[in-house]
């Protein structure tokens, strides 16, 4: 194995200091070292990915990369005895693709700490149209519900409706019971978000309030919000008393301005989701409710799938907003791929 190549998505930068990104076959013993080494059948294309393409100092470490916080695949080697050639994981998160050669390859080499096995239920291709996103939306679905969020308080309200997290946000309240408020900025889709489970769909522009007021009219029982910045103050500032805002993103911006005064008049919970490092034992469970009681129905209709020589395209376009719903990379063909 060792002396062979591997094909995979390179972010490099030449000799002028220019990012060059494309289709590149590299020795497979340029992996990292890890107890596991996986064949990767499914990866996906999330918003941090599109970040580490453009070799964004706050994700990649050194170059050349190759970005891919997702993949699922086939154990080929394991040095650990809990996994064994021939079965089937799922690693996201961790440094995968981002401080190491991550999901966009032929292979992955990892800790085997970091190895999920494929949950019962869910094929690979499954685990990796959830991927991050559909983990990460998971968690902001659990964070309400551990809060004592229930369906009978009132609509939750989720922004970045059509992206990743967002379209599997939607699908996975709507699954549970509740009454779901998708937020936009592409009103054009308003009927696939309906589709999607949503009862009422709104433009961006009503939950971005500038104003300096410290409390809006309390609209929500619980939010889940992809976007940051002015759009999570705003969140915070219309949810309703003893609601729930499950904060995962940064799309709109990092910064946060808001006073004390939802947390102590309304009782408003802020919570803050980190998928990468979330604790393994409860990863399982995440992985556990997404494959039976949370099982999302019809994953196929958010997902579109590419090959490793389309996704510099789709970076872009996740970059500018346009994404709709999930983006899957097929490796299952990637030996043939850009040569
Ligand atoms: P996507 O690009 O798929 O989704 C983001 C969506 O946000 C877009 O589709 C768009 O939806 C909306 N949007 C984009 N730009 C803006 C803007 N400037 N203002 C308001 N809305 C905007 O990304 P992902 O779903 O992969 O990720 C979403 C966010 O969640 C990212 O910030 C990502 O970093 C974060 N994330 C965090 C994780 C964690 O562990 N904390 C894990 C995974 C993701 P629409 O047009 O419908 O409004």
């Amino acid at each position: 194995m060792e002396s062979s190549l591997l094909t995979c998505f390179l972010v490099d930068r030449d000799a002028h200091g220019a990012l060059q990104r494309g289709v590149s076959r590299q020795p497979l013993d340029r992996l990292p070292p890890g107890e596991v080494l996986i064949r990767v059948a499914w990866s996906s294309l999330n918003y941090k990915d599109a970040l580490a393409s453009q070799a964004h100092p706050g994700i990649v470490r050194h170059l050349p990369h190759v970005p891919g916080i997702d993949a699922a695949g086939t154990v080929v080697e394991s040095r650990d005895a809990r996994y064994t050639p021939g079965q089937e994981v799922i690693v996201t998160g961790y440094e995968l693709g981002a401080g190491q050669w991550g999901g966009w390859a032929e292979y992955i080499r990892v800790p085997a700490s970091w190895v999920v096995p494929l949950p019962e239920g869910l094929s690979l291709r499954e685990a990796m149209i959830l991927g991050t996103a559909g983990f990460t939306a998971a968690q902001c679905v659990d964070a309400l519900l551990r809060n004592g969020v229930c369906s009978s308080q009132g609509p939750i309200v989720v922004t970045g409706a059509t992206g990743g997290v967002g379209s599997l946000a939607v699908k996975l309240l709507a699954r549970l019971g509740f009454t779901v408020t998708a937020v936009t900025g592409k009103p054009s889709l308003a009927s696939r978000l309906k589709d999607w489970g949503a009862t009422e769909v709104l433009d961006r522009s009503a939950v971005l309030d500038l104003s300096d007021k410290p409390l809006l009219s309390a609209r929500w029982a619980g939010a889940v919000d992809t976007v940051g910045g002015f759009t999570l103050a705003t969140l915070v500032r219309q949810t309703r008393p003893y609601g729930v805002v499950a904060a995962c993103g940064l799309v709109g911006g990092t910064e946060l301005h808001l006073t004390v005064h939802p947390f102590i008049l309304r009782g408003v919970i802020l919570a803050g989701i980190g998928s990468a490092m979330l604790p393994y034992d409860r990863r399982l469970e995440i992985w556990r409710k997404l494959s039976g009681p949370w099982r999302i129905p019809h994953l196929e209709d958010v997902v579109t799938t590419v090959t490793l020589d389309e996704l510099a395209g789709a970076v872009e376009r996740i970059l500018q907003g346009e994404i709709v719903g999930r983006i899957l990379v097929d490796l299952k063909a990637a030996a043939n791929v850009g040569h």
